[in-house]
């Protein structure tokens, strides 16, 4: 179950973080760590804060983009130190730890952090399913990096140790991430096509289609079939197209 669960921190700035990371993970039972873009590759610094935990810091990978880091999970949760921005399905941490544990036997799930300085982009928050959110103190709510870490994982800790009280992991098959990216790639696509969305002023009816989709997280099996009725729309422009040359 742990095993599964990812930890991915994008564009991190300070190594001494990463390292930290890796110690907050360890004690808590997790050890799969993504660096997406780190400023600076771990050094000794890292090396220095991770202290027992070097084998998680030395494991972990390093890619260039957040789809690249998600691309094979199931669950991808997204922190944010703002309750804010996006009005996104957001957990507490208890919902978080809760939904990581019961879907962790089926796929590699997800918990992104951002920047130290910026937290996520909006960009990189619409590529997750859920938000959580730490509830701090709101007049001072952002926690450093690896105790935001620290804090959710500890929340994954105490439901793992009351094995009893996680939820039954349900037969439900969820698209992975990837999956989910090619599906908004041929939506936009066809959508496009269709003259819907206005390539020179596409305005955010993307951002708003990716909300209702994630709102509504479709299965697998839901999954193919908006895939099929985008198939079907293609082949129609195709047609109509067709036709209208016949007929000049
Ligand atoms: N100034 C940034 C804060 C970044 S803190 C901003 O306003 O977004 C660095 C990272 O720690 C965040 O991106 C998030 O991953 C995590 N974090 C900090 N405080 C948090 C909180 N209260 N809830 C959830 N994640 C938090």
């Amino acid at each position: 179950m742990l095993g599964n669960i990812r930890i991915v921190l994008v564009n991190t700035s300070h190594t001494g973080n990463i390292g930290s990371v890796a110690r907050a993970m360890k004690t808590m039972g997790l050890s799969q760590l993504t660096l997406v873009d780190p400023v600076q590759a771990p050094d000794s610094h890292a090396s220095a804060l991770a202290a027992g935990a070097t084998d998680v810091l030395h494991g972990a990978k390093i890619v260039p983009t957040l789809a690249e880091a998600i691309a094979d999970c199931g669950l991808v949760i997204g922190t944010s130190a703002r309750s804010r921005t996006l009005d996104w399905p957001l957990l507490n941490p208890r919902e978080c730890a809760a939904k990581l544990l019961s879907e962790s036997p089926s796929y590699p799930v997800a918990l992104v952090f951002g920047r130290e300085s910026s937290g996520l982009t909006n960009d990189e928050l619409q590529q997750c399913s859920f938000h959580v959110h730490i509830p701090a103190n709101p007049e001072y709510s952002s926690l450093n990096l690896a105790m935001a870490v620290q804090t959710l994982a500890y929340e994954v800790r105490m439901q793992f140790l009351e094995a009893d009280a996680v939820p039954a992991t349900d037969d439900t098959q969820y698209p992975l991430a990837g999956d989910l990216e090619r599906f908004y790639t041929h939506l936009e696509q066809t959508l496009t096509q269709t003259g819907f969305i206005v390539k020179q002023h596409p305005g955010q009816v993307m951002a708003k289609l990716r909300r209702l989709y994630t709102r509504a997280r479709p299965e697998t099996m839901e999954l193919n079939i908006l895939r099929g009725i985008l198939t079907s729309f293609d082949k129609a422009v195709v047609k109509a197209a067709d036709k209208k040359q016949d007929d000049a």
